[in-house]
């Protein structure tokens, strides 16, 4: 048998895993940060027009530059943000993974490096990784937020030309304050005096927070940009798709390297449709606020240590064996996640049942580990 070691693999690839979140077939599943309202019916139907519509064309590439898509999410987001963007300034891809890597490709690799605060969302050092792309790992404080000071110390020692913020950030809920963008943002441009750096903010669960998006920043600022995504919010993480806004120059760098034809027609076509039912898909939001406020709450109340979150999910801990939690949790037929972040395990927020079965279940645990 071939071993994975065996291959001519590249060497920064050796010893690595790959993102695994576990899809077990569990009742309640509480571990990808998914919405857990099924698509509306009329949605379905919509799609599966659209979808047919598309199909009657599939011998023909797809429009390259998804260019009614993108004017869409444009009007999207000024429309609930408040701040004009247009379809120039905005780019959309299989996922914000996608987007990622098309930013690292166009920005990072090879001899470049790439920051980010951890605990944070793996995939960014992970497709820096698979881009070629140095990744350094910065702090982030007791209470899990962005150590502004540190972070500035860690930008100018290390001069990355790809700066992470995460907000809210995934694994802790955690929203970032817009002056510590602003003074990552400076901090980074001069760290890099000829051509500034890139800095991303990661906004995939921006719809659930309490503070307004980070969007307006990216006025005047050349090498900010937001990317978002239809995975969270919107309950369409099987559609596979994210975006981003940012300066038109940023578009027109991604496209030196995104695949040509990447987002297929049936992708347009059923982003279109789910983008036409943004209202009723936001309205599970507001309900999936109410109950993340509940979760944190409620695991107070049994003695859990919680981190604030602004995002579809919870941290959760203190445990001596967070492994030993989550397995027990899991034999309670819950499953949660285990980010690796020292002593605490991360919930997704569920429908109102399922959040009450994941409470039952940290109950009997926590009864379990007492004795
Ligand atoms: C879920 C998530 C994404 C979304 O990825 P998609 O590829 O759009 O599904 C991006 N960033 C963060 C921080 C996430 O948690």
């Amino acid at each position: 048998m071939t071993r994975i070691d065996d291959l001519p693999l590249r060497d920064e690839l050796r010893g690595m895993s790959p993102y695994g979140a576990p899809q077990l077939d569990v009742p309640v599943r509480l571990n990808t940060n998914e919405n857990p309202f099924p698509v509306p019916e009329a949605l379905v139907r919509l799609i599966a027009d659209r979808v047919s519509d598309a199909a009657r064309t599939l011998n023909r590439y797809p429009d390259r530059d998804a260019v009614v898509l993108r004017t869409q999410l444009a009007g999207y987001l000024t429309r609930t943000t408040g701040y004009q963007v247009g379809p120039h300034q905005v780019w959309a891809a299989n996922g914000s993974n996608e987007i990622i890597q098309q930013l690292l490709q166009a920005f990072g690799g090879p001899g470049r490096t790439a920051i980010g605060f951890d605990p944070s969302y793996s995939m960014h050092s992970l497709i820096s990784r698979g881009t070629g792309t140095g990744w350094i790992s910065g702090p982030r404080n007791e209470h899990f937020g962005i150590d502004r000071e540190a972070a500035v110390a860690a930008i100018h020692e290390h001069r990355p030309e790809v700066v992470f913020v995460c907000s809210p950030n995934n694994p802790t809920g955690t929203a970032v304050e817009a002056e510590t963008v602003l003074a990552l943002y400076e901090a980074a441009q001069a760290a890099r005096p000829e051509r500034g750096a890139l800095v991303v903010v990661d906004e995939a669960y921006a719809e659930f927070s309490h503070r307004p998006s980070l969007l307006p920043l990216i006025e005047g600022r050349p090498t900010l940009v937001l990317t978002r995504t239809m995975s969270k919010a919107f309950g369409a993480a099987g559609l596979r798709l994210g975006y981003l806004a940012a300066d038109p120059a940023v578009v027109e760098a991604v496209l030196l390297v995104r695949l040509p034809y990447h987002l297929s027609a049936v992708t347009q076509a059923t982003a279109h449709a789910a983008l036409e039912f943004a209202d009723t898909l936001l309205g599970y939001v507001d309900e999936l606020k109410a109950e993340r406020d509940r979760l944190v709450t409620e695991l107070r109340e049994i003695g859990c240590e919680v981190t604030e979150s602004d995002a579809n999910f919870v941290q959760f801990g203190r445990f001596e064996d967070p492994k030993d939690v989550w397995r027990r949790l899991l034999d309670h037929g819950v499953l949660v996640r285990d980010n690796g972040v020292p002593g605490r395990l991360r919930v997704s927020c569920g429908t109102r049942e399922e959040n009450d079965t994941f409470l039952d279940a940290v109950r009997a645990v926590m009864k379990e580990i007492s004795e």
